[in-house]
């Protein structure tokens, strides 16, 4: 089969930029791979791993005649990156993106793109709490999906060449429109962030129970939300500041249903507390029927080497 794209660019090599490389790399997508790093160390690291053929301190240059570029660093710095590679981006080719957004994404980028490229964002949602360009691997797309978001004048092959680019790293592929894209991540994504973060900056603020008692009896419940607030911080930062409508639409939704919760607690109604708990069980129930996590006890972790 005939590569996907003679070249891509990767502006940005960390979680999502290296898995993208190794994919690109494993799956045979590209003749070249070129990438933008801000940092010496970043882009050291880029060529030593072999992520990527040629690495630039300056995206205009990275993206030179690439066919494929991804914007893969945080989403606050994208309006930017956009501007700068402007003028340096193929015309035909397809400029697309990672961010965990894309409504203000597009509001971004969109008004930088020269006529005759194909802006297509798009949103892989897979990931794991490690950043940089060593913590990249081919499978983290595998079995997940990756959203299109494309806009209404699009052109459908160039929607259809990106989409089989993702299918071809292992993903199943679904279109929306990014205004749906960001109402839909800000329940499964954003929110349950935004509520690691804050359970666990509750646990470390609090006086009477010791800082080494909640590490200690962490498998309680906490440990597993240690690991999602483990996320990068500047991503997350982003994340919220640029999907504010649909977080506060999600998260008045979400305090309301606690309220209830709570008032349940208080006045004893059981009934209610084991209907809503009865309710979680099956969603979780159905996410390991769709493929979409493991079903082994514990999250597959086993048991402890030291016990
Ligand atoms: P990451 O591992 O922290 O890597 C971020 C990359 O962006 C690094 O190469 C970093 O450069 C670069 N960068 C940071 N600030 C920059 C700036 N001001 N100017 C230019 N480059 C900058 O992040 P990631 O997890 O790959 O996330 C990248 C994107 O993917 C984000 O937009 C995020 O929303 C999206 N995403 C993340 C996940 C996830 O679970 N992590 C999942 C899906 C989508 P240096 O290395 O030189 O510092």
């Amino acid at each position: 089969m005939s590569k996907l794209f003679n070249r891509v660019a990767l502006i940005g090599i960390g979680l999502i930029g290296s898995s993208l490389a190794h994919a690109i790399r494993k799956q045979n997508l590209a003749d070249d791979v070129t990438g933008f790093a801000r940092s010496e160390a970043t882009r050291a690291k880029a060529l030593e791993l072999g992520l990527v053929d040629r690495i630039y301190p300056s995206a205009a240059e990275a993206v030179k005649d690439a066919d494929l570029v991804f914007l893969c660093s945080p989403v606050g710095t994208y309006g930017a990156l956009a501007q700068e590679i402007s003028a340096t981006l193929k015309p035909g080719g397809i400029l697309t993106d990672v961010g965990s957004v894309k409504a203000a994404v597009v509001k971004d980028v969109l008004p930088h793109v020269p006529q005759g490229v194909h802006f297509i964002p798009g949103h892989p949602i897979a990931g794991t709490e490690q950043s940089g360009p060593e913590s990249g691997f081919a499978e983290l797309f595998v079995n997940r999906w990756c959203i299109i978001t494309p806009l209404p004048d699009a052109d459908p092959r160039a929607v259809e060449r990106l989409v089989e680019f993702w299918r071809a790293c292992g993903s199943n592929v679904e279109l929306m429109t990014p205004e749906h894209h960001d109402l839909v991540l800000a329940i499964t994504s954003h929110l349950p962030h935004l509520i690691a973060y804050n359970i666990v900056s509750t646990a470390a603020d609090l006086e009477e129970v010791t800082s080494s008692e909640v590490i200690k009896f962490s498998a309680g419940g906490f440990r597993d939300f240690t690991r999602i607030a483990a996320s990068d911080p500047t991503m997350w930062r982003d994340v919220f500041l640029n999907n504010k409508d649909a977080v506060l639409e999600m998260l008045g939704r979400f305090s309301e249903d606690l309220s209830a919760l709570q008032r349940a607690i208080r006045w004893g109604d059981g009934d209610m507390l084991f209907d809503v708990f009865t309710r979680s069980r099956q969603v979780r129930r159905s996410i390991i029927a769709a493929g979409q996590d493991t079903a082994s006890p514990d999250f597959g972790r086993g048991a402890p080497k030291n016990q």
